[in-house]
């Protein structure tokens, strides 16, 4: 009997092959991975649910801004066959349903904890293994850690002083009620104007006596283009499947999208205006691949720029809102693009308003509203869209210790240092999925979560054929890849945007710009040749009979 079938008979067992943290998109396919290597794997999972993102994210008009049939696990023909989308882009419920439905199909909750936060990690370099601790006091040992906690998954703490004061009802994004809440008759305060918020306020403008958006950064809003899906186009998709995979995994997002081999501004005026015409209206965040220098040339930048700030003029009727809502303060795509549905067209009903903060900025949170260095606003109800401790957030809340008593937060006090986004030095065995110097969600993440788990299933193999124990990054490789990192977001425009790319949404976090922009294809092959080249950049050491992985379950 394999070492994951005994397990899933001994659901008291405390030592396992692998301990993965987080059972969203990541978790499971490492789960079901892991397990079809035969080892012993035991997820822990802080939602009473599968999901990650998916299921805490479930506020008004949450979906996908990435297209279903992409956004979607590759690893099995029969799971895509099967699998229907009904959207363009999925509503979060579908997703979360697909995400349930994979979690039934593949029996993968008999190894998954629910309602279980892991508080902290610690590798005991004697016997090669490290400690797991949970929040309710429950110790499991294990040989790795695979962290798969996401980029998106810990709310940016509301930095807005006086909510202690506000006598209303108050709703963070990140975690709404799984009941829904009824807005009919409220007034509601929005904060927040990016891709969430974005998603948020048509909905709840439909719902709400009067909605208040309160933007302090003007955000480059796209039209989703989101329709239902036909029969006969999912029909096609399966038929078509195997090419899209193929490019999505050596695309630079991700996705199947053509990129434009030509500079903006070496282009005419009129073929820059149809491609942006043609990619405006139905390419969502592909708009970016018009040209192949948007995000390098300032002034190709500034022509696609204009596009949207022309439809925002055309589109919102008080010219006054228009201009607020105009974003001038970054170059497109140095944030994140917003993708939304009838925003703009929201600022067109009687019962919404926008107010500027940039103009008259936020100064507290009363008892009974906002108050602006201009107004004081009276509310029912408060939302925040005010985003999240990004990339690093979810890792900073474990207390993390490698070896020597080495602890993560101290490493990465000035920003975290990954190679390879994969792994960071000190901390053997520890692998990290879509992290920081990782494409992470700068890429269609599902298709990273597929590149990273096959990327450590292979290493993991490749430790037991050569009789290794243990695999830590070195430093010399690790600072080599950060200063890589580093370099290639300076030739890119991101270095202009103040986003939760860098850190710079949370107060007092290091400003570190953390994806890989090189490109998610570029950087699959960089794997690749890391791996092909015997996990140069790795020290393979350690091989004690007892901390092997069972050469039998690897088989
Ligand atoms: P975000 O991009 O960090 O945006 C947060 C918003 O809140 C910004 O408008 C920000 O303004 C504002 N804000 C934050 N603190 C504020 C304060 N103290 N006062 C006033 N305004 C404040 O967060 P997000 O919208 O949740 O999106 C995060 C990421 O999640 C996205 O980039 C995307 O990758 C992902 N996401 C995807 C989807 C989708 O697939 N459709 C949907 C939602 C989210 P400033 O810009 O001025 O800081």
């Amino acid at each position: 009997m394999s070492k994951a079938q005994q397990n899933k008979a001994n659901p008291g067992a405390h030592e396992f092959d692998v301990v993965v943290v987080g059972a969203g998109f990541a978790g499971l396919y490492l789960i079901h991975s892991l397990r079809q290597k035969g080892l012993s794997v035991r997820a822990f999972e802080a939602g009473a649910e599968v999901g990650g993102t998916w299921f805490w994210n479930r506020y008004p008009g949450a979906r996908c801004d990435i297209e279903s049939v992409i956004y979607s696990y590759s690893f099995s023909k029969e799971l895509q066959d099967e699998w229907r989308w009904s959207e363009r882009y999925a509503t979060q419920a579908e997703i979360l349903a697909y995400i349930q439905h994979v979690a039934d199909r593949f029996e993968l909750r008999q190894d998954i904890q629910f309602n279980t936060r892991v508080s902290a990690t610690t590798f005991d370099e004697k016997s090669e293994r490290w400690t797991v601790e949970t929040e309710q006091g429950q110790h499991v040992k294990a040989r790795f850690v695979i962290m798969a906690t996401g980029s998106l998954t810990v709310p940016k703490p509301i930095d807005i002083p006086g909510l202690e004061d506000f006598k209303g009802a108050w709703y963070h994004s990140t975690n709404w009620p799984a009941e829904g809440v009824d807005f009919t008759g409220k007034r509601v305060g929005l904060v927040g104007t990016a891709s969430t918020g974005v998603q948020m306020a048509p909905l709840i403008a439909q719902q709400a006596e009067h909605l208040t958006v309160f933007q302090r950064t003007a955000n480059f809003v796209l039209p989703a283009g989101n329709r239902p899906l036909s029969e006969d186009e999912q029909r096609h998709y399966r038929e078509i499947y195997p090419q899209i995979r193929e490019k999505t995994r050596y695309s630079n997002g991700g996705s199947h999208y053509q990129v434009n081999d030509k500079s903006a501004i070496a282009a005419t005026p009129q073929e820059r205006e149809a491609r942006y015409e043609e990619n405006y209206r139905i390419n969502g965040l592909a708009y970016l691949g018009s040209f192949n220098d948007l995000l390098t040339n300032e002034a190709s930048n500034t022509t696609a720029a204009e596009f949207i700030r022309g439809k925002i003029r055309s589109i919102v009727k008080d010219p006054a809102v228009a201009e607020d809502l105009c974003p001038n303060d970054h170059p497109l795509g140095s944030k994140r693009l917003c993708i939304g549905s009838n925003y703009l067209e929201t600022f067109n009903r009687s019962n919404v308003s926008l107010v500027n903060l940039k103009r008259t900025p936020l100064e507290r949170i009363t008892a009974e509203g906002m108050r602006t260095s201009e107004q004081e606003l009276p509310f029912d109800v408060l939302v925040f869209a005010t985003g999240f401790d990004a990339i690093t957030g979810a890792l900073s809340r474990i207390q993390v210790t490698g070896r020597d008593g080495l602890k993560l937060k101290d490493k990465w006090k000035d920003g975290p240092r990954c190679y390879l986004g994969l792994a960071t030095a000190g901390f053997p065995n520890l692998f990290i999925t879509t992290g920081p110097q990782s494409p992470g969600a700068l890429a269609n993440v599902v298709v990273g979560i597929e590149q990273h788990t096959d990327w450590i299933m292979d290493c993991i193999g490749y430790l037991q054929q050569q009789n290794k124990s243990l695999i830590e990054a070195t430093p010399d490789a690790e600072n080599a890849w950060v200063e890589k990192v580093a370099a290639l977001a300076q030739l890119t425009l991101h270095r202009k945007g103040a986003s939760w790319y860098s850190g710079a949404n949370v107060p007092g976090k290091p400003r570190v710009f953390m994806p890989f922009v090189g490109g998610f294809g570029n950087y699959r092959r960089l794997c690749d040749a890391v791996a092909a080249n015997g996990y140069e950049g790795f020290v393979l050491s350690g091989c004690t009979a007892g901390a092997a992985v069972e050469q039998e379950a690897l088989a």
